[in-house]
């Protein structure tokens, strides 16, 4: 390869087109594309031929250049492609790992079928402050469940564990991204700077990536922010010597959007050519859009100031991945394909569970569900529980479609979402029940349709334009004039559920003893209408968990599960607190949600009291649903090391599992409690069990459980051995 060749694979364009940019094509001038529409950071779009844009664009690119090197296709396909499921915080709220890679598998599926072979997802962003708009991205506020379920989407965007067999036509390369610490952007202001201590960023933040790494991810995006001044994109020592050095990642890392550019903006590079020398320099092989590879690599690697090796190991990253997809053997996409793949009732039927998982019930004084699985029909309104005579549905997500789909969906239509209005009018069509719907506009009319109504059903929310990307809000309480709303509301509706639909975790304390039932529904996607309704109804069974602490008010944020102890351990329930006006615990806590049965814990029991290194302890833990219904529990192991050379959380999740009660069934969970679970990472990375004196707890949120106490012994077989 010429120099300028092998520095083409590193120039990736966006939107580039076969006639346009043919000279481009020939001269293999860039080696990847980001297909999307105009706006980078789109909407709902109608994806058209996009098979064929791409199989153009291939075609030019493999038959008119030297080499004949094929593009590698890529796109922003973040929670679903033409079937949309809900966004990543709703998906996290299944904390289901199966449903995530199975998600994250129809995605690519549907994805490859439109020639796009790589996604940038998933983002693995440990968001804690709930103000940054793109903790609708993430796997909420826990870091076990970001490397939980960032490992599945990996394995389902992959087509496989360990890497995957990108080659199947039906697997794409997935992307570890924004490496790493963007979720700690000051403020929640986006792209804020970034200042973090290196135990907390090798436990917390680090921690989905290396589960990335383990999985076999094939690509990583390096963040705009600044860590402790330095810009990631010229990270050299946790780029090029952590990711690539220490935890052995072989694949390339691409730049975030122009960030190789906005080097200038934060003041580390006076041009576009030391911009790119301090990227390559630093690890980042492929400059995302910016051309400043593309305008001043070669001459820099001409004159010496960048070493052709650098050069030629980003090149052989590159390559290394178009060849592990096939893409040498099978450059091109049949444009048929699309057709028979996307939005097939199969996947339909995928995105309805997830949307259901999406659906987290918050309060339910008994008026939920509102219809009973299998009798469609009420002669009379019953009270609580039953069947309603007369439903109305209200509040601007009543017959919401595209907005259903929350940030980030390029590829869904709004025609093909089902609305929560549309879900429950097929639901009750046929029987007694009317259901009555309007959008909320008007308020008067509103409340005279609210109070002639048995159940009141209001769905009220953020619009997606409120969270994602560059969406960060001051306030995450419900947008200006819902809560008045849902108030009048409150005073004529005999029964009114509120249905809080959202990018992100709300402060909703003004609606603590609002109406007769809450639920917080995580932007739930193109099978939204129906998720909500089948939980509503009881056709299938609440199992939704916060993947993310709900402060009472915006003031408390950062406000998460997994903080540090202080000095000076306080009662919450106690007189005194560190807030003069507030409380200091969320309004609900990480892990939290209901389901229509009652589950109690209770017996934990450990099979030793020591765990020395190589064996294995295992916690079992009772759960007796005591109510009339069945119920989906996810039962969560918490860990909570009281001695260590450095202060450890108060509670850190460790594990959870999801388990069906029949009424009345008991059940006993277990979980196997090692040294690598219950281990840590000093400030240089090392994974380490300190001995000591762990509380273990299984519990179905992070505020509540059963606990038991566990010796952990050191190596030396001594409790203080490794310290
Ligand atoms: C975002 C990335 C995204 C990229 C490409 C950037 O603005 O930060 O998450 O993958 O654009 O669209």
């Amino acid at each position: 390869m010429t120099l300028e060749e092998k520095v083409g694979q590193l120039h990736q364009v966006a939107n580039p087109d076969p006639v346009r940019d043919a000279d481009a094509l020939a001269a293999g001038a860039f080696g990847t594309c980001i297909v999307a529409s105009g706006e980078h950071a789109g909407n709902v779009r109608d994806a058209g031929t996009q098979a064929e844009a791409v199989d153009a664009l291939q075609r030019a690119a493999v038959e008119t250049s030297r080499l004949g090197i094929p593009l590698l296709v890529a796109r922003d396909v973040i929670h679903g492609h033409r079937t949309v499921f809900p966004i990543p915080l709703g998906q996290a709220a299944s904390f289901d790992a199966d449903l995530v890679r199975e998600c994250a598998r129809v995605a690519a599926r549907e994805a490859t079928a439109d020639g796009v072979r790589w996604t940038f997802a998933p983002m693995l962003d440990v968001a804690q402050d709930p103000r940054w708009g793109r903790v609708a991205e993430s796997w909420g506020e826990d870091a076990w469940l970001a490397s939980h379920l960032g490992a599945a989407a990996v394995q389902g965007f992959q087509g496989g564990p360990d890497g995957g067999n990108l080659a199947a036509p039906e697997a794409m390369a997935s992307c570890a991204k924004h490496y790493v610490g963007y979720g700690l952007a000051q403020g929640g202001r986006d792209y804020a700077e970034v200042d973090v201590g290196p135990v907390t960023l090798h436990n917390r933040h680090l921690r989905p990536f290396r589960a990335a790494v383990e999985a076999g991810v094939a690509t990583v995006m390096s963040a705009f922010h600044t860590l402790d001044a330095t810009p990631m994109t010229a990270h050299v020592p946790l780029l090029r010597d952590h990711l690539k050095g220490d935890l052995g990642f072989a694949g390339p890392v691409v730049s975030d959007w122009d960030a190789v550019g906005e080097l200038l903006h934060h003041g580390l590079a006076a041009d576009l050519g030391e911009a790119a020398r301090l990227a390559i320099r630093a690890g980042v092989d492929i400059d995302m859009v910016t051309g400043a590879y593309s305008a001043h690599l070669a001459d820099l690697v001409r004159s010496g100031v960048v070493e052709t090796a650098l050069v030629d190991d980003a090149v052989t990253r590159v390559l290394g991945l178009k060849l592990r997809l096939g893409l040498f053997e099978a450059p091109y996409t049949d444009p048929a394909r699309a057709a028979a793949v996307h939005l097939t009732p199969e996947h339909r039927a995928l995105a309805r569970r997830a949307a259901a998982s999406a659906v987290v019930l918050l309060r339910n004084d008994g008026v939920l569900p509102l219809g009973v699985a299998g009798v469609a029909e009420a002669a009379e309104w019953a009270g609580a529980g039953a069947v309603p005579r007369r439903l109305h549905v209200t509040g601007p997500f009543a017959t919401a479609d595209g907005e259903l789909f929350g940030t980030w969906t390029l590829d869904g239509r709004a025609e093909d979402a089902v609305t929560i209005a549309d879900a429950f009018r097929e639901r009750f069509a046929g029987t007694s029940t009317e259901v009555t719907v309007d959008d909320g506009r008007f308020v008067d009319a509103t409340l005279v349709a609210a109070r002639a109504a048995d159940v009141v059903v209001a769905c009220v929310g953020e619009h997606p334009m409120r969270s994602g990307e560059a969406n960060s809000v001051t306030s995450v309480e419900l947008p200006p004039g819902q809560t008045e709303v849902l108030e009048a509301l409150a005073r004529v509706s005999r029964h009114l559920v509120v249905v809080v639909l959202t990018g992100r975790p709300l402060a909703l304390e003004r609606l603590e003893h609002l109406g007769s039932a809450l639920a917080l529904v995580f932007h739930p996607g193109v099978e939204g209408g129906h998720g909500v309704v089948d939980v509503l109804t009881g056709d299938v069974v609440p199992s939704g968990r916060l993947p993310a602490s709900l402060p009472w008010t915006t003031g408390q944020v950062p406000l998460h599960h997994d903080h540090l102890p202080t000095g000076r351990p306080l009662d919450p329930d106690g007189p005194v607190g560190r807030y003069r006006d507030h409380r200091d615990t969320p309004q609900y806590p990480f892990g939290f949600g209901l389901g229509y049965g009652a589950v109690v814990y209770d017996g934990l029991s450990l099979s030793a009291g020591t765990l020395r290194p190589g064996e294995v302890v295992r916690a079992s833990a009772r759960l007796t649903n005591l109510g009339e219904r069945r119920v989906v529990e996810t039962a969560q192991l918490y860990a909570r090391a009281h001695v260590a050379p450095v202060s450890r959380p108060v509670g850190e999740l460790a594990g959870a599992r999801r388990v069906e009660l029949a009424p009345g069934e008991t059940t006993v969970v277990t979980f196997d409690v090692d040294h690598h679970l219950l281990a840590r990472r000093d400030a240089t990375g090392r994974e380490r069990c300190d001995p000591g004196p762990f509380t273990i707890r299984v519990a179905p949120h992070a505020g509540a459980g059963v606990t038991a106490r566990l010796d952990v012994v050191g190596p030396s077989g001594e409790p203080d051995g490794a310290r």
